[in-house]
C-alpha cells in the first residue's frame, strides 16, 4: 500500500534571497526588511514553502510565534552591531561588510564553552569526532550526512554550523567507528542519531548508518534514536516523500529486532501539529512501532507561555507522543532576544504542568545541558531565610552526581547555569571540584573550544 497522495507536495527552500520577493512579507515595511536582511548576513536563516504557507499565520506577523521560530528579526542584533553592519554597507566594499558581519558573529559567542574535548570519545587512542559521549548510557552520534536541517531554529545554538563552511562538521561517515565504539563500552543502551536533522537523509543513506548497528549484534544496546525536527518543518517526508514509505519500513525494522525506535520529536509549539500532514506523520511514524518523544526549549516570543505549552504537551499526548524535555535555550547567538529567566522557565513549567493529567506529566524541565549535565530548575524555595532556586542533575557527566539537589541563590534575571551562585554562602557548587573552577563551574571557567553541539530541544 502506497501512502503518497496524487499530488505530493514539492520541498522548497525560502531563503535570504527571498525575503524581497516572498509576496507575504510585504506587508512589512521597506525598513523592517532592509532590517532582516541584515540580520539574515549575520544569522543563518532557511525555511521552506510548507512552514510559510501552512504553519505562519501572517495576519499576525510580526508577532506570530511561527514566524518569529523561523524568520530573522531586526531585534536579534543590538543597535550597535546594527549600526557597525549599517556603516559597512554604505561602504560598498565587500571585504569590509564581510569583515564586519564576522565580527558580529564573533561577539555571539558562537562556540558556548565545555563540551568538545571533554565529551569527544576516542578508539584506541584515535579521537572519534563524529561520536559524543557525555552520559554513560548514550551515545551520540552525528552522521556526515545529516548537518542540516529543513528550516533553521532562529535560536539555534548550532548556527555557526550553518555558516562558517570551515567549521569542524562533528561528522561522521564511520559507522565502523561506532560499532567498535560500542562493543568496547557496553554499558552504552542508546545511540542518539542527531545533526543538523538526520532526517534530511534520504531512507537509503539513513539505512547505511542504522542497519550495521542492528546488524552488530550489540545485546546492550536497547535503543536508537532519532533527534529530529523534520516532523514540524516538513512532516512530509514520513508520508509523501517519494522514500516515505522506505523510512518506515527502516523504523519496523528496529522494532523487528526487538529495539527500541525513539523519535526525538523537536516540537515548538502546538500549531506545529494542527495540519493534517502532520498528524498523519504522527500516525504514520506510530504505526510502525516507534515511540516518539517530544522535546524543546522555551524561547520568549515564541512559547514563553504556560498556555502555549499545555495545549502542546495536551496534543502530543492526544496524538500517542510522550512530552519529554522543556529545555532552557543556550546562551548563544541572538539569546539576549529569546532569552526566558529561569525562574519565570520554571513558573511556565510548573503552570502548564498543572494543567495537564499525569499523561503528559512525563515531561522534565526547565533543563540546562551545561557542562556538568543537564541541571533542572526544581522550583524556588525559602530555606534557612534565603530565598533559593532548588536545582538537580537529570544527567551527569559522572554518574554520582545524578539525582542530587542542590542550591543557587535566587535570582530573579538568571538565564544559564553560569550566572547562578552557590546558596548558603558555600564557596562552589558540589560538582566544581576546585576553588579554581568559577561559581557556575567551567561552564564558566573552560576556555573557549570549538563547540561539539549538544542535543538541546533539537534534532
Ligand atoms: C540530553 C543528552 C543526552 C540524552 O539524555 P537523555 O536524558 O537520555 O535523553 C545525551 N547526551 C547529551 C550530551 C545530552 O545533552
Ligand atoms: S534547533 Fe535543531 S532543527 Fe532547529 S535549526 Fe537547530 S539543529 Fe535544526
Amino acid at each position: 500500500m502506497s501512502h503518497t497522495t496524487t499530488h505530493p507536495a514539492r520541498f522548497q527552500v525560502i531563503g535570504p534571497r527571498d525575503l524581497d520577493t516572498l509576496p507575504a512579507l510585504q506587508r512589512l515595511s521597506p525598513a523592517t526588511r532592509a532590517e532582516m536582511r541584515r540580520v539574515a548576513r549575520v544569522l543563518p536563516f532557511r525555511t521552506n514553502r510548507y512552514v510559510v504557507d501552512e504553519l505562519i499565520d501572517w495576519a499576525r506577523v510580526p508577532d506570530d510565534p511561527l514566524f518569529q521560530l523561523t524568520f530573522p528579526q531586526p531585534d536579534m542584533l543590538t543597535p550597535a552591531d546594527r549600526a557597525t553592519l549599517v556603516r559597512a554597507e554604505h561602504a560598498a566594499d565587500p571585504a569590509a561588510l564581510d569583515a564586519a558581519v564576522r565580527a558580529v558573529r564573533r561577539r555571539l559567542n558562537p562556540h558556548p564553552a565545555g563540551q568538545s574535548s571533554l565529551n569527544v570519545p576516542t578508539l584506541r587512542g584515535r579521537p572519534l569526532p563524529g561520536l559524543q559521549h557525555k552520559y554513560r548510557e548514550t551515545v551520540l552520534f552525528f552522521p556526515a550526512q545529516g548537518q542540516t536541517c529543513h528550516a533553521y531554529c532562529t535560536y539555534c545554538f548550532r548556527w555557526p554550523q550553518f555558516v562558517e563552511t570551515d567549521a569542524p562538521r562533528f561528522a561522521s561517515r564511520e559507522t565502523d567507528d561506532l560499532i567498535a565504539y560500542l562493543r568496547a563500552h557496553p554499558d552504552v543502551s542508546s545511540v542518539l542519531i542527531t545533526g543538523g536533522d538526520p532526517m534530511i537523509m534520504r531512507a537509503e543513506v539513513l539505512r547505511r548508518y542504522v542497519e550495521p548497528l542492528l546488524d552488530a549484534d550489540l545485546p546492550g544496546l536497547t535503543s536508537i534514536r532519532i533527534g529530529t525536527k523534520s516532523v514540524a518543518y516538513w512532516p512530509q517526508r514520513f508520508v509523501e516523500d517519494d522514500d516515505a514509505d522506505d523510512v518506515a519500513r527502516l523504523f519496523e525494522q528496529v522494532v523487528a529486532r526487538g529495539k527500541t525506535l525513539a523519535l526525538m520529536a523537536h516540537y515548538s509549539h502546538p500549531r506545529e501539529l494542527s495540519t493534517p500532514v502532520a498528524r498523519r506523520a504522527l500516525a504514520r511514524i506510530l504505526s510502525t512501532g516507534a515511540v516518539v518523544r517530544c522535546q524543546a526549549p522555551v524561547i520568549r516570543h515564541v512559547n514563553d507561555d504556560p498556555a502555549v505549552w499545555r495545549e502542546l504537551w495536551r496534543t502530543e499526548v492526544q496524538l500517542g507522543a510522550v512530552p519529554y524535555y522543556l529545555f532552557v535555550a543556550r546562551d548563544t547567538g541572538a539569546r539576549r532576544y529569546f532569552e526566558v529567566p529561569l525562574a519565570r522557565a520554571w513558573e511556565i513549567y510548573r503552570d502548564a504542568l498543572a494543567a495537564v493529567s499525569g499523561l503528559a506529566r512525563t515531561v522534565r524541565g526547565p533543563a540546562m545541558s551545561a557542562t556538568p549535565g543537564k541541571v533542572v530548575v526544581d522550583g524556588v524555595a525559602e530555606i534557612l531565610g534565603e530565598r533559593v532556586f532548588v536545582l538537580r542533575l537529570l544527567q551527569a557527566r559522572d554518574p554520582a552526581w545524578v539525582g542530587r539537589p542542590f542550591f543557587a541563590r535566587f535570582d530573579p534575571a538568571a538565564a544559564w547555569l553560569d550566572q547562578l551562585r552557590p546558596a548558603f554562602g558555600e564557596p562552589r557548587f558540589f560538582f566544581e571540584t576546585s576553588g579554581a573552577d568559577a561559581p557556575g563551574g567551567d561552564v564558566a571557567g573552560a576556555p573557549r573550544r570549538r563547540a561539539l553541539p549538544v542535543i538541546q530541544g533539537a534534532a
